[in-house]
């Protein structure tokens, strides 16, 4: 949290799918490192702000990646909400966004531990109870003919009509990803999303000409330069920049116009952070669709609100990072670091 002598606070977040030791990291680099980099500075100037504190020498010098880059994204962040409260609009608003509406997919319906039966009709639920009409299924399984019956389980289904992505999370070599690759054309799938290490930027690219189905990936790169890296290696086709892995709004935005200048499609990855990627992907023009799994939701003021598979803008000032009161005593967590800036 970001605290202003105009009284508006500013909620910034990051995520480690982790537990305190690795949070204290994150907020530690925030007290040390940024908050005395950020005390008596203007708040309204993100932009400078985000270029100070990225190129300070601690900063450059230990964290372009990793823990610092992280704490780095969830001042930023909380920074883009003071402004967009400052300026009374939703921050979609703020970035110049018009859109009404953006679709999303729903990835909480396709963990590896829910059994074939239970993801086909959970699958099928989802499209025909609840109007989404894109779905993401996770692969891995030590059979890779498991994968494929489930994916051939999903498919029926769903319907031919039904956008349907496939994740192996890294999990796979070039060589087993190829084999993958190779049939996932069978059942339409839209994107394989990250099938090899985050870092494989050859790997990516040689996987990339050698299957049907496009290649998205950029949920792990910490930088701008890792995207151009792989976009310019033709190792990603849709591009799915994280908000909280990179520095923030402020990088997030740079790798969108990367991304636009390519021709490649962003398809924001959200997780279960999807507050601030609501406002993103309804505002730069890129954005083509919003990942959504809904775990953090109730802990927000304003959860992001998805209906007929659509997701809806946002209409409270800010990024839609604001905590609700009572979630620091529900999951026992103190209120963490706080730098006072003069004003929004
Ligand atoms: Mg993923």
């Amino acid at each position: 949290m970001l605290y202003t002598d105009t009284g508006l606070t500013g909620y910034g977040y990051t995520g480690t799918h982790a537990h305190l030791p690795t949070d204290r990291l994150i907020t530690g680099a925030i007290e040390h490192t940024y908050g005395p980099l950020l005390a008596g500075e203007e708040a309204d100037n993100v932009l400078c702000l985000w270029r100070k504190l990225n190129r300070f020498p601690p900063a450059q010098w230990v964290g372009r990646a990793g823990i610092l880059k992280m704490a780095l994204a969830a001042v930023d962040i909380a920074l883009w909400d003071l402004k967009a409260k400052a300026a009374h609009l939703p921050l979609w608003r703020l970035l110049g966004g018009a859109r009404q509406s953006i679709p999303a997919y729903n990835t909480d319906c396709g963990w590896l531990s829910i059994s074939t039966p239970e993801l086909a009709g959970g699958c099928r639920k989802l499209v025909e109870e609840d109007g989404w009409s894109g779905l993401k299924i996770k692969i891995g399984h030590p059979d890779p003919e498991c994968d494929f019956e489930r994916l051939q389980a999903v498919r029926r289904a769903v319907g031919p009509g039904v956008r349907l992505m496939v994740d192996a999370n890294g999990a796979l070599d070039l060589p087993s990803a190829m084999r993958y690759g190779r049939r996932l054309a069978e059942y339409d799938v839209t994107w394989f999303e990250e099938p090899m290490w985050y870092d494989d930027c050859q790997g990516h690219a040689d996987l990339a000409r050698a299957i049907p189905t496009p290649v998205a990936l950029g949920e792990q790169l910490y930088s701008i330069d890792a995207f151009r890296q792989f976009i310019g290696a033709g190792a990603v086709h849709y591009v799915q920049p994280d908000a909280v892995r990179l520095g923030g709004v402020s990088e997030w935005w740079q790798v969108a116009d990367l991304a636009l200048s390519c021709r490649l499609p962003v398809a924001p990855h959200a997780g279960d952070m999807v507050q601030v990627h609501w406002h993103l992907a309804l505002a730069h023009p890129a954005c083509t669709v919003l990942e959504y799994i809904p775990w953090l939701g109730e802990c927000f003021e304003e959860p992001a609100t998805v209906r007929d598979g659509q997701a809806l803008p946002p209409e409270e000032p800010g990024a839609g990072t604001t905590l609700r009161a009572d979630v620091w005593e529900r999951f026992g967590v103190d209120r963490g670091v706080s730098a006072e800036l003069p004003r929004a």
